[in-house]
């Protein structure tokens, strides 16, 4: 027996057939063309002065056919009815036909042709189902009004989301009626032309800008009345005190704040602790110098390598603490409030908190308040260390990222939580200047967003300073027995106990999301409990902007700068222009020995989008002056497209990956290929000729092998002459 599936299958195929065969046989495609339609005016016009009611009704069959089978052509016979009935009739008929016509390939779609329209279209789904999960039918006559999406294609989509049938025919005859107006009486317009001359007749002419302004019209109209809707519980200040007000004085708020001053508007920028936030005072500063220290212990060890004896000292932890508090405060004054205020920035130290689109409230350190207005709002809260929920961890204490620095003794042994990048420079560091490291990382290897190769070799690094290394082991619970403190670690489902004497939480940065507002304004999060925001990094509110870790999706110093510039050009400028933030050349490091650089796709990523690439690798051994230094380790790999020097991403280990990266970030940002770098002249003998060679490896894979052939042929005779 056939089942319904097979039947609703043939149904749909032979109806398809039938309108396609209707199609080519009544030739319909001959009269869909703007000057098909002006050729037989005449000819339509004497039918319909003929017999009216009959040209109506076929005019009406055929356009409902064309559009229930979404064929092209919708907008010549809409413009054909204003040609031929005016625009009273031309619209009543294009109305109804387009609707009725509509809701027919809507219910095509949702009866017979789903699997294949889903296989085909479905890629176009997502936005639409998310349009109708939070804006409703509301999303639909956004649609109908804006064609973002062809007619067609809505007809289509609409019919495999659960809105209704009679909701989507009635927003689709209300939503389609502005258009369907203009298009009609462009129509009748056209139907004017005798001459030349009417051709620039200022009716025709203001026709045909609408038609062509329309979209941008209805986009304003909507958005307009969106933004309506948003702000219409938040009374509006009668006049704003400020341009804009800044939350956060991190790299992200200070970006900011500087632009603004720097394009004469009045900026204020709110920090409730330190200038500076946490690159300075926690983050990319301490860990750099905590590092330097390290390095320096390691090298006095392996100094007799170089001819130097009895320089292995012992470590004075206090010191190095206090080289890093030094080092603090010698950069300090590059963000101070001395300095920005200076730029032209108001600084004002307190806890800012939203209190609507337009107004900040300001705690200030000495119990006062004081309440800004302002036309726009940047967000630059930052993240703070995650603590993840390990029973027993929270009463046998444990430091992060913020608290670390604050040790005056070195801790003899030590766990250290996560294996990325803050937890792998940090044990290391701890490790070299005499701790004895334990790392505990849940995945099964360390630095899991980097390609694997790039994990064995940081982890062999690590354990070769001394580091033990466990992955795949999961943090289950902390224990303390007369003050003797172990983390319990499973492992292949067994147990096993990690004494220690501190405990540094590296597991990640929860985005700063609470006690300011945004929950009150109702600010959406993303599932990664990042504030939400489009391409111009607007929130839910468009004058209320978010960058940096709080924004995500990069936790980087460079990155909150680089979204800084976006967000205040388009708070302050947007009404002219708005610019969207531009990912797509993304360098990182991590400042581990060896350095791990990054920039554009790993291996790993490009398998899983399936972007075809090639790969060239450069080994750092190889290098004369890394072979000099005695740091012969660690590799350049380059991604290219396949047959072409296009660069698709690059990945560095090795001694100061971080700076030799920079040639490639230029590369890509400005779409050099290898053959530029190779033609590049570096200089003789430093570190940055690897990159240069790893272009020269890419050129030698990629030599002309026919040429060659005949260049020994020719060399060969010219030794024979
Ligand atoms: C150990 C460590 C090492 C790192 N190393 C590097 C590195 O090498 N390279 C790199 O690029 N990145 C590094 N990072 C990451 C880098 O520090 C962050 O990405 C960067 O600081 C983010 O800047 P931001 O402006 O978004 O936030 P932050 O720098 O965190 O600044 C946010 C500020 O907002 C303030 N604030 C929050 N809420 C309010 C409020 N309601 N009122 C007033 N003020 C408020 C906070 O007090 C804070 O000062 C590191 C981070 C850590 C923890």
């Amino acid at each position: 027996m056939m089942s319904s599936r097979t039947l609703r299958w043939g149904l749909a195929v032979l109806a398809l057939f039938a309108i396609v065969m209707a199609y080519q046989v009544l030739d319909l495609g001959r009269w869909l063309t703007l000057d098909q339609l002006k050729d037989s005016r005449d000819t339509l016009q004497g039918f319909y002065d003929a017999d009216p009611w009959l040209t109506l009704a076929v005019f009406f069959g055929v356009y409902v056919l064309a559009t229930a089978s979404s064929f092209p052509g919708a907008s010549i016979l809409t413009l054909a009815a204003g040609a031929l009935f005016g625009l009273g009739t031309g619209l009543v008929v294009v109305s109804f036909a387009s609707s009725l016509g509509a809701l027919l390939a809507f219910g095509v779609a949702r009866t017979l042709l789903r699997d294949a329209v889903q296989a085909r279209l479905g890629h176009f789904l997502a936005p639409i189902n998310e349009g109708l999960a939070k804006d409703g039918v509301f999303y639909l006559l956004t649609l109908r009004l804006v064609p973002v999406f062809p007619f067609w294609l809505i007809n289509l989509l609409m019919g495999l989301t659960q809105i209704g049938a009679k909701p989507f025919y009635l927003v689709s005859q209300i939503g389609m009626l502005p258009g369907t107006v203009v298009y009609v009486n462009a129509g009748t317009q056209l139907a004017a032309i005798e001459s030349t001359a009417d051709i620039l007749s200022p009716a025709l002419l203001g026709s045909l800008a609408l038609l062509g302004l329309f979209p941008l019209i209805a986009k304003w109209g909507v958005s307009w009345w969106q933004k309506r809707k948003l702000y219409a519980r938040w009374p509006r200040p009668r006049r704003f005190d400020r341009n804009l007000v800044v939350i956060g004085a991190g790299a992200g708020g200070l970006v900011t704040a500087y632009i603004a001053a720097a394009v004469k508007a009045k900026v204020t920028l709110i920090e409730g602790h330190k200038m500076g936030g946490d690159c300075l005072n926690y983050g990319c500063v301490p860990s750099k110098a905590l590092i330097r220290s390290a390095k320096v212990v390691k090298q006095g060890r392996s100094a007799e390598a170089f001819g130097l004896r009895g320089a292995q000292g012992t470590v004075d932890f206090a010191v190095v603490m206090q080289r890093i508090h030094r080092v603090i405060r010698a950069i300090e004054p590059h963000d101070s409030v001395e300095r920005y205020t200076g730029l032209g920035v108001e600084v004002m130290q307190g806890h800012a908190r939203i209190t609507s689109p337009w107004t900040v409230e300001v705690t200030l350190a000495d119990g006062g308040t004081q309440v800004l207005t302002t036309r726009h709002i940047v967000i630059a809260a930052g993240a703070s260390p995650f603590i993840p929920p390990i029973p027993g961890l929270k009463e046998a204490g444990f430091l992060t990222s913020d608290t670390v620095w604050g040790l005056t003794t070195l801790p003899r042994r030590l766990v250290v939580l996560g294996g990325g990048p803050i937890g792998c420079e940090l044990a290391q560091s701890f490790a070299r200047l005499g701790s004895e490291v334990t790392q505990v990382e849940m995945a099964p290897r360390l630095m899991g967003r980097e390609d694997p190769e790039v994990s064995d070799l940081v982890a062999a690094s690590l354990q070769a300073d001394g580091v033990r290394v466990l992955t795949s082991h999961q943090a289950v619970r902390v224990e303390v027995t007369d003050g003797q403190k172990q983390l319990m670690v499973r492992h292949q489902g067994e147990e096993r106990a990690v004494p220690f004497d501190e405990l540094l939480c590296a597991v990640g940065r929860s985005p700063r999301v609470t006690g300011y507002g945004l929950e009150e304004l109702g600010i959406p999060l993303t599932p990664r409990k990042t504030i939400e925001t489009n391409a111009y990094l607007q929130t839910l509110y468009p004058n209320i902007y978010a960058v940096g870790d709080v924004a995500g999706p990069f936790q980087f110093t460079h990155t909150a700068a680089h979204q800084a510039w976006y967000a205040a050009v388009n708070a302050l400028f947007g009404r002219f222009k708005q610019f969207k933030a531009d990912y797509s050349v993304i360098p990182w490091a991590t400042f581990t020995d060896p350095e791990v650089a990054r920039v554009g796709l790993s291996e790993t990523e490009a398998r899983e989008k399936g972007i075809a690439f090639e790969v060239t690798r450069y080994g750092i051994d190889d290098l004369d002056r890394a072979i000099a230094d005695g740091t012969a380790h660690g590799f350049v790999k380059v991604l290219t497209v396949p047959g072409k020097d296009r660069i698709l991403g690059v990945t560095i280990v090795g001694e100061h990956a971080g700076d030799l990266l920079a040639e490639y970030v230029l590369a890509m940002k400005h779409g050099l290929g290898l053959n530029k770098i190779l033609g590049t002249i570096h200089t003789y003998p430093t570190l940055s000729e690897a990159n240069k060679y790893a272009a020269g490896e890419w050129k030698r894979a990629h030599a002309p092998q026919g040429v060659l052939a005949w260049l020994e042929r020719f060399h060969a005779w010219e030794r024979a002459h």
